[in-house]
């Protein structure tokens, strides 16, 4: 065993980055392989705070490697950013320790200005992106004008891509999107310049380390960002990110086959939440949703944004799951149920009179589906001290593996804290991460 994937099935914001983290003790290589500075990670290792967006969670194991796969979409600022904030917090993120694809696209600042200028004029209608230019800088990669990490390095090639993509943004920004916003082309390039020499040992063939890696047997652990329903094509478009989310494109953005893969790991939390807009069938909009919004600390990372909370949702973790090929489940913020008199479960929906077994793709049918819940008795016990399955209250453990029932999955594990030591994994499949499992 030696390559394991790992996606949210909800709409992000699972736990992904904690669990690749505690996942990641013995991985030679972790791996981000789509999204961009949209996706942010909090990690609390012994009790201090680190926000991530773009560099793998894996960079706190001193012994594993992160790398930025070809599907990533970087914007250097936030990348160097977070080099900054790595060694203020002790780690020195040194090219032994990341590597970026040379074909990864990066973001410009026109692609931030786009972004954030049409959803100002979608208004009512918009897509609640997270404004950092992710969409604009995957449409230039499809359209072929896309800048990539490699470009930088050339002066003569920089600089015309950016004549060309400067003239035709401006031009867009001013006609089309009636935005005072105007790029400059000298001042885009000299700030490049100037931050170039510092990625330059970072480049790679994340391709060409992905195979050696396998073919050593090593741990490779590739972690996806945002989640399977906020996927470009299966997602509930359109209102979802602009990239893959599905566990197949980890395959497709490193440059790997598919028949590598051994283990798929869907995260999931033990409610459901969204931020931005678009169709949350077990969304609540009284009490329960704020209880949850509060005691589960629901605020963006990257934007700060209120996220939408809602009840889990069998039907849409079994089709995320089908998605992605996944069996095994971790159940996130367990502990955040605690004190509800009944917690429940979104089991059967119905669209137009019929049950439906999956998420329906009509524009608006999603929103027009009619939910069945199953209701479960609560528990008023405090869980985040909880370390066993066995040590669960009845009602959670209960609760914990109808989730896993419902979804159609094995259970791999549940955590009830932001702390590494929070987290416990239960499925004798995880020994392949090197992580002791408690299987009581
Ligand atoms: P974009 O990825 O910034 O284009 O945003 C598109 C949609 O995906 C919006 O609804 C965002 O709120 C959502 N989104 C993007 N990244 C994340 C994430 O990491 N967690 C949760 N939602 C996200
Ligand atoms: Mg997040």
């Amino acid at each position: 065993m030696s390559v394991a994937i790992v996606v949210g099935v909800q709409w992000g914001d699972e736990g992904k980055g904690k669990v690749v983290d505690y996942l990641t003790e013995r991985a030679h290589l972790v791996v981000r392989f789509q999204g961009g500075s949209n996706a942010g990670h909090t990690l609390v290792v012994e009790g201090r705070k680190l926000a991530l967006r773009l560099i793998p969670s894996g960079i706190l194991r001193a012994g594993s490697r992160c790398l930025l796969a070809s599907g990533v979409v970087i914007d250097p600022k936030v990348l160097i950013g977070e080099l900054d904030s790595l060694k203020d917090f002790g780690v020195d993120v040194t090219p032994e320790r990341l590597g970026i694809a040379a074909q990864a696209q990066l973001i410009m600042p026109y692609h931030q200005a786009v972004d954030q200028e049409r959803e100002r004029r979608l208004g009512d209608a918009k897509i609640g992106t997270t404004g950092r230019g992710i969409g604009p800088a995957y449409e230039d990669a499809v359209s072929r004008s896309g800048i990539r990490l490699i470009d930088l390095f050339s002066d003569e090639t920089l600089r015309s891509l950016l004549e060309r993509n400067i003239a035709e943004k401006n031009l867009y920004l001013k006609a089309v999107l009636h935005s005072d916003i105007q790029f400059n082309v000298e001042e885009v390039f000299a700030t490049l310049q100037q931050i170039r020499q510092r990625l330059e040992p970072f480049v790679t063939d994340v391709s060409l380390e992905v195979a050696r890696a396998i073919e050593k047997n090593d741990l490779v652990v590739f972690e996806g960002a945002q989640g399977t329903l906020l996927d470009v094509s299966h997602g509930t478009y359109p209102f979802v990110t602009s990239s893959s989310t599905v566990a197949g494109y980890a395959c497709a953005s490193a440059g790997f086959g598919p028949r590598a893969v051994d283990i798929v790991l869907g995260i999931s939390k033990a409610y459901a939440t969204r931020v931005g807009s678009g169709p949350f069938p077990s969304e609540d909009l009284g009490e329960a949703g704020d209880r949850l919004r509060q005691r589960g600390n629901e605020f963006g990372t990257v934007t700060g944004r209120p996220r939408r909370c809602g009840w889990f949702d069998a039907v849409a973790v079994r089709h995320a799951c089908r998605l992605s090929g996944i069996d095994t489940l971790m159940v996130t913020k367990l502990d955040v149920l605690s004190g509800f008199a009944t917690v429940k479960i979104a089991s059967r929906y119905v669209l137009d009179g019929k049950e439906i077994e999956s998420l329906p793709t009509g524009r608006g049918e999603l929103e027009r589906v009619k939910v069945d819940y199953e209701e479960h008795p609560g528990w008023d016990e405090d869980l985040t001290g909880i370390r066993s399955l066995a040590d669960l209250p009845k009602n959670a453990r209960a609760f914990l593996n109808r989730i896993v029932e419902i979804s159609r999955c094995e259970l791999a594990g549940f955590s009830v804290g932001p702390g590494r030591e929070q987290t416990v994994m239960t499925s004798p499949r995880l020994r392949v991460f090197g992580q002791q499992t408690s299987t009581r």
